[in-house]
């Protein structure tokens, strides 16, 4: 399975703040924690649209930027945060599952995607957040047990996918220092 990178035409955020949320900021000019809504972050999407920071205007997530991942993929609607993330020297798409990630997992179009890019060497990962102002937590979804899964059934890859979001909800999210001071975005 192949992959391009570049902002897809006609795509945008449209209602979707998904990442005003998820994401850490931490640069001289605008700092917020992780799972901490922007305060300038409202129903109707950015009320400082027009001056946000370079950072915001710069930033597109993996939806945005992936053709292989159709309209439904919006993070909002989806439950999905793709994030393109460097991995071991690859550039892995990583689905950081921000709705409820139990039931994205058993959802067949997700168990699909998964499995199609794991038999096409798609680098993938899996993801969740951990708590405000945490680190989340994050694997690798191309190991030999889930490839014997994608041979199998989707009934078997959605096993597969359960236990590893199992280990993730396991982990110990460790704290995300804030290095940079003086513009918190936060509440
Ligand atoms: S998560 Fe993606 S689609 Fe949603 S607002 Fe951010 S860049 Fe746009
Ligand atoms: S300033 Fe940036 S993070 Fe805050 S709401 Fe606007 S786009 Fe989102």
């Amino acid at each position: 399975m192949d992959y391009q990178l570049a902002l897809i035409p006609g795509r945008s955020c449209g209602d979707c703040t998904i990442c005003c949320t998820v994401m850490a900021i931490d640069r001289p000019d605008i700092q917020k924690e992780a799972g901490v809504t922007c305060r300038h972050c409202t129903k109707e999407g950015c009320a400082i649209y027009a001056t946000r920071p370079s950072l915001c205007r710069d930033y597109h997530c993996g939806w945005r930027q992936l053709a292989i991942l159709d309209e439904g993929w919006r993070p909002d609607r989806s439950g999905v945060f793709v994030e393109l993330e460097l991995h071991e020297g690859q550039t892995a798409i990583s689905l950081v599952l921000v709705g409820n990630p139990l039931k994205t997992v058993r959802q067949s179009w997700f168990i699909d995607f998964v499995a199609t890019g794991v038999k096409g060497n798609l680098p993938l990962m899996l993801g969740i957040p951990g708590p405000p102002g945490h680190q989340g937590a994050s694997l690798m979804l191309n190991t030999n047990a889930m490839l014997r899964a994608a041979a199998t059934s989707r009934a078997a890859v959605k096993a597969e996918l359960e236990s590893e979001l199992k280990l993730l909800r396991d982990y110990g999210f460790p704290p995300r220092v804030i290095r940079h001071i003086g513009h918190n975005m936060g509440p």
